[in-house]
């Protein structure tokens, strides 16, 4: 099969890293989706181990359409059958047009349904569809009046761990938060700080790898349940897979801090969810007291950005401070994602890698400034 796996804007490298580690070869990489190839254990091991993927999708195929007709014709000739039951529930759950003559999407959807109706008609010979039975969410893209047609194994975005079930004002998607930590070159092996930490989001995200934690073993997939495509051992053998490769017994300093005690708290309550409460040490503290004694560590954090969270008056002062506390870190790394645009002058410091990304709709930029790696260990 051919599997289509959307990802957040500017983090397709990333992802495409994850699933050649995984074992897949890919076919295809776009604007905010990677495509490769996998059987059906594919599906699985997908949603349940890649960190930085939105959702699996199945591709059901690909077509040419210009007009609502020669998008019926082409919706029609796809092979429905082969996935959808006859008591299926199937709908098209969201239509994305990007340079195309076909883009609404409220027309898109209706018209594909009707195609499907169509299709599945014909072939179970009915002409009532009681859609009682499982769910099979569509998705469909257009580019340039090329329509690609997923089928999606995943429901709830894969950002959805199951771990945070409170969360900051403005929390990092967990999906982006573990995306933006593999854009670094922290591991296991090196400190960890997030002096703005909310809801925990990047010190549970980093304890997580750190302990080889699926970020999919503790929640459920829509397609657990399609048992003609995918059979339930194959589910069950990838969750073996995945309790396997967990080793909590490791050494690990990963710190979260933050000025709101509740917010503390919060992070806490969702380590535990995510069961790395004893590889994470937090703590309420204000930004000015930013300190460690070891060298070679790591900032990676979300400051507060000011449109969401705080009075942009404040943001000044925060980022000279955070600046400050910074150069006071002998050799160490910090990355930070914000929108706020005066971040790099505050800071007092130009960074060494800056990235465009999308948070949403909110544009926003990847600082990155890179201290010196650690010496290598001498081997004893
Ligand atoms: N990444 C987090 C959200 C961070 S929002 C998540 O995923 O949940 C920014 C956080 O910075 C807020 O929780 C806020 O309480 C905290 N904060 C604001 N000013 C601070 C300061 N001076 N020192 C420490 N934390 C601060």
């Amino acid at each position: 099969m051919e599997l289509i796996v959307p990802c957040h804007f500017g983090l397709e490298a990333v992802l495409k890293r994850e699933i050649m580690d995984l074992g897949y070869e890919i076919i295809k990489t776009e604007d905010g989706r990677i495509t490769f190839l996998g059987d059906e254990d594919a599906v699985c091991r997908g949603n349940i181990f890649l960190r930085s993927a939105e959702r699996v999708l199945i591709k059901i195929g690909s077509f040419r359409a210009e007009t609502f007709e020669e998008l019926f014709q082409g919706t029609k000739a796809l092979a429905w059958e082969e996935f959808i039951p006859k008591d299926g529930k199937f709908w098209v759950t969201k239509a994305a047009s990007v340079k195309s003559k076909l883009f609404s999407p409220s027309d898109i959807q209706s018209i594909m349904k009707k195609a499907m109706v169509e299709r599945l008609k014909e072939h179970y010979g009915i002409s009532w569809f009681e859609e009682s039975g499982d769910h099979f969410p569509i998705r469909v893209f257009l580019y340039k009046d090329e329509v690609t047609v997923g089928l999606d194994t995943t429901g709830d975005s894969l950002h959805k761990r199951g771990y945070r079930k409170l969360t900051a004002k403005a929390p990092i998607a967990e999906n982006l938060a573990a995306a933006l930590i593999m854009l670094t070159p922290w591991k296991k092996d090196r400190i960890l700080v997030d002096p703005f930490c909310g809801s925990g989001t990047f010190p549970i995200e980093a304890a997580l790898m750190a302990a080889n934690i699926a970020p999919g073993m503790n929640r459920e997939f829509r397609s657990f349940d399609w048992q003609h495509i995918i059979p339930r051992k194959l589910w069950y053998s990838c969750l073996d897979e995945a309790r396997e490769n967990v080793d909590k017994n490791i050494e690990t300093d990963i710190q979260g801090y933050d000025i709101d005690p509740q917010m503390v708290k919060i992070a806490r309550e969702n380590a535990a969810l995510a069961g790395v409460e004893d590889l994470i040490h937090f703590q309420a503290r204000p930004l000015d007291q930013l300190s460690h004694s070891k060298k070679y560590g790591f900032i990676i954090t979300n400051p507060p950005y000011g449109e969401r969270l705080e009075e942009k008056k404040n943001l000044k002062q925060l980022y000279e401070t955070l600046g400050e506390r910074y150069n006071r870190l002998d050799s160490w790394s910090m990355y930070l994602i914000t929108s706020y645009e005066d971040a790099q002058k505050d800071i007092g410091r130009q960074a060494d890698k800056n990235r465009k990304l999308y948070n949403g709709m909110l544009k926003t930029y990847f600082y990155q400034y890179m201290g010196p790696k650690p010496p290598r260990k001498e081997s004893t």
